[in-house]
């Protein structure tokens, strides 16, 4: 994501009023101190980022002592993100149509209720052929206009539904058909981080669906979905972060940074950690030579390997990087995904495998009018919720109602 002045302002207001929510609810240290402490600049320098790194290693030597910092860090990020208690899961209420049939794959419009009359929307791609239990792929997107309906996000999708998986890409919040809410709304970070939950609560709720084999990938902003995901959501067992794991740039975006995820009273880490909590579960790092991942294979993949050593389990965890390519999810680094999800959840790579063994992604793509699931015929149900407050005050009472549970 980019770096936006707005962004930073939002972010100091951010602090302030959590803050202040903090120091309402009782005791904590220092919070005067705190108020500046909580709020990191969403980008470091490089070096900075290197010596955090290094003093974040000190603290553990152990599995045992990396899951005791990981737990208390899954227990921040979630009261930080305001999802501790989570909220009640609703009844997701599929509403599906506008199937399309395609060679070695289908396509359906869906949207799901994230929170009651609070909409994800999204699209299903489905194998053509193949037999139950299939393997589930999550598709985020990044901060590109339209980026759920965008050929590289559609190509990716189809490809994967090719090799056997059923694939769910859905909006950000604030971006193509989620129009509920603004993506500066205050409550966007909450609420995107639930609605990758939600969507994997839904392709767990398809017929068919093996529960222990789910991916999840996405680029960008979309690396930030992935691997909070997949941080705090252990029903993820393949991940692939691409282009966002980075030991100095946080996100720099309000869903992405806003609220004091990385910093409070009680912990202090970085997206590498927060990457890293996925394992022992396999995940592929991809990254490039262009963006805040160009230090990946000296510096943050080092981070991510000694974690997973901890476990025993350092071959599960790989670096993708391509040091002449830019910051996006384009072919090759789309190629390097294939064969890691191939692998770990046993999709079939020959299927979309040309002689040469390249990967075969011609005719992946149709009119992005053709995916929307919200049209003039089709509009958002009577009891969508419409504004701000309204979905503010819905998830307040999710929350409630998760916390009786
Ligand atoms: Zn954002």
């Amino acid at each position: 994501m980019r770096f936006l002045e707005l962004s930073a302002l939002l972010l100091v207001a951010g602090a302030i009023v959590a803050t202040a929510a903090r120091a309402a609810e009782g005791p904590a240290a220092a919070p005067v101190a705190v108020a500046k402490a909580l709020f990191k600049e969403p980008r470091q320098t490089e070096d900075q980022g290197r010596e955090q790194l290094a003093a974040f290693a000190r603290t553990w030597h152990s599995r045992e002592e990396w899951e005791a910092r990981a737990r208390n860090i899954r227990e921040c990020i979630l009261r930080e993100a305001h999802l501790a208690p989570l909220p009640a899961r609703c009844d997701l209420k599929p509403i599906v149509r506008g199937r399309q049939e395609r060679k070695g794959y289908t396509i359906e419009n869906v949207a799901i209720e994230a929170l009651p009359g609070f909409f994800v929307t999204g699209n299903l791609y489905r194998p053509a052929s193949g037999t139950a239990p299939f393997a589930a792929v999550l598709c985020p997107h990044g901060h590109a206009k339209d980026g759920r309906l965008a050929a590289y996000t559609q190509t990716r999708c189809a490809t994967l539904a090719r090799m056997g998986a059923i694939v769910f890409a859905w909006d950000m919040v604030g971006y193509g058909e989620s129009k509920q809410l603004a993506h500066t709304d205050a409550n966007v970070q909450t609420l995107q981080i639930w609605d990758s939950m939600r969507a994997l609560d839904f392709v767990l709720s398809l017929e068919g669906v093996d529960p222990k084999r789910v991916g999840c990938t996405g680029e960008s902003g979309g690396g930030t979905q992935t691997f909070f995901l997949a941080a705090l959501d252990d029903r993820v067992t393949v991940s692939v972060p691409v282009v966002q794991v980075s030991a100095h740039f946080f996100g720099g975006c309000q869903c992405e940074s806003g609220l004091p995820v990385h910093k409070s009273d009680r912990h202090d880490t970085n997206n590498v950690e927060i990457a890293a909590m996925a394992a022992p579960r396999p995940m592929l790092v991809v990254s490039d030579g262009a963006d805040w991942t160009k230090n990946e294979p000296g510096v943050e993949f080092p981070y991510l390997w000694s974690v997973y050593r901890a476990f025993g389990a350092q071959d599960k965890v790989e670096n993708a990087h391509f040091a002449d390519e830019k910051h996006d999810y384009g072919p090759t680094k789309r190629a390097a995904m294939y064969k890691f999800m191939a692998r770990y959840l046993g999709l079939n790579l020959k299927a979309v495998q040309r002689e040469c063994g390249c990967v075969d992604e011609s005719d992946a793509t149709v009119a992005p009018e053709t995916l929307k699931v919200f049209t003039a015929d089709h509009p958002l149900p009577d009891g969508a919720l419409k504004d701000s407050a309204a979905v503010a005050e819905a998830l307040e009472k999710a929350r409630q109602a998760g916390g009786k549970k």
